[in-house]
């Protein structure tokens, strides 16, 4: 039974010392990313060095949560045991999302019927409890620019 359970829950982040302060933010519903004090580049995904200069001079850096969509993709089937948390989901978007700051981000465009996301669309942050304590963040329409 536990097993069973298992296969139809989503997967959950892998919480780790590097990426723990971005979680915690999350659960405050604030956009945080790796900001180095070396070079200034933001670094996404979290990681120990910067990914521009190899300083582990980076900072947790509250960002704007507002980008655009860079592409995206309708998610209208699930394949393999792994995926069954996310069958009732469907149809969903999965989006890339180039955040103000530079990062490009994978998420979902949630609030939105999906024939209206469209590549270029402004979007904002918004924070989804998934699991008790862990919280998602994905994107809805930016209401103004
Ligand atoms: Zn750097």
């Amino acid at each position: 039974m536990a097993e069973q359970n298992k296969e139809s829950a989503k997967p959950l982040p892998e919480i780790t010392p590097v990426t723990q302060p971005f979680w915690e933010a999350a659960k405050d519903k604030r956009l945080v990313l790796q900001r180095c004090n070396s070079c200034g580049s933001f670094v996404w995904c979290p990681r120990p060095y910067c990914s521009e200069c190899g300083s582990n001079q980076l900072v947790w850096t509250p960002v704007s949560g507002r980008g655009t969509v860079y592409s995206f993709t309708v998610i209208r089937e699930v394949v393999g045991r792994g995926a069954r948390g996310f069958e009732k989901e469907i149809p969903y978007v999965v989006a890339w999302i180039d955040l103000e700051e530079g990062p490009r981000f994978v998420s979902n465009v949630v609030q939105c019927p999906i024939d209206e996301v469209e590549i270029g669309m402004p979007v904002e942050t918004v924070f989804e409890e998934t699991a008790p304590g862990i919280f998602l963040p994905k994107f809805k329409p930016r209401s103004s620019i």
